[in-house]
C-alpha cells in the first residue's frame, strides 16, 4: 500500500487509541520537550512514565467539530509516536488492529447530549 492509497492521519487517528494505560511510553528527553504540557499530559507508573489515556485513546488526540482526530501536542509528541510512520508497517497494523473504534468513538459521541 503506497502512502497515498491512506487515510490521512486527520481522518484516521487509528495509532493513538489504545486501552492500556502503558501505551505510550515517555522517556526522560521526551518529557523535557512536552515541557508545561507533561503535567497534564503524563503519568507516572513507579519510576516509568506514559502518556495519560483517557478512555480508549491518548489524552493529547482531540477530536475537531469536523470529526477529525489531531494530536494535541503534535509538535512535542514522544519518540514512540514520531517512530510510526504513516503507511509503513507498523501503521497497517494499527489500522487492522483498531482501525473501527474512532469511527465507533464518533458515533458515540454524536449520540451524547451535548455541553
Ligand atoms: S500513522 Fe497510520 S494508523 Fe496512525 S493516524 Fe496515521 S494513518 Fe492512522
Ligand atoms: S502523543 Fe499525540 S501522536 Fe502520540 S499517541 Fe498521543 S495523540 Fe497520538
Amino acid at each position: 500500500v503506497q502512502p497515498s492509497e491512506l487515510q490521512e492521519c486527520l481522518d484516521c487517528g487509528v495509532c493513538c487509541f489504545s486501552r492500556l494505560d502503558t501505551y505510550v511510553p515517555v522517556t526522560g528527553g521526551d518529557r523535557a520537550r512536552l515541557g508545561a504540557q507533561a503535567e497534564a499530559l503524563t503519568v507516572f507508573t513507579g519510576n516509568r512514565c506514559y502518556m495519560r489515556m483517557d478512555g480508549d485513546h491518548c489524552a493529547a488526540l482531540q477530536c475537531t467539530d469536523e470529526g477529525q482526530w489531531a494530536c494535541g501536542a503534535y509538535a512535542q509528541r514522544p519518540a514512540v509516536c514520531r517512530e510510526l510512520v504513516r503507511g509503513g508497517a507498523a501503521c497497517a497494523a494499527e489500522r487492522e488492529q483498531k482501525g473501527e473504534r474512532p469511527p465507533q468513538l464518533l458515533a458515540l459521541q454524536a449520540r451524547l447530549p451535548s455541553g
